[in-house]
């Protein structure tokens, strides 16, 4: 065997080892994997432990979902969700000013 085709095979080995690249721009799960899931976004408390938290979800064989919490919501339940956590949020900011005028 020759210098040249030693250093072929090793390329072609290290090739073998590297798992395909995820095909989802969204996916933050690291090396092969069949059930994606995205980065987490997240509001804590005071302490740093966390109050609710949401990700992009696609199990292998499923359909994609929002997870928030502890439940996994469709897009469309998904969207409901963030209309309340707005109107949630809201309320939050009319308690922090009442709490300064008290
Ligand atoms: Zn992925």
């Amino acid at each position: 065997m020759s210098n040249t085709e030693i250093q072929a095979t090793t390329i072609n080995t290290t090739a073998a080892l590297t798992p395909p690249p995820c095909p989802y721009t969204w996916c933050a799960e690291p090396g092969l994997h069949d059930d994606h899931a995205g980065a987490e976004h997240t509001v804590t408390d005071t302490r740093g432990e966390e109050v609710i938290g949401a990700r992009l979800l696609y199990f292998s064989g499923s359909t994609p979902t929002v997870g928030v919490g502890e439940s996994d919501f469709t897009p469309d339940q998904a969207r409901t969700t963030a209309v309340e956590l707005r109107a949630l949020a809201d309320t939050i900011a009319r308690l922090a000013d009442t709490a300064e005028q008290a």
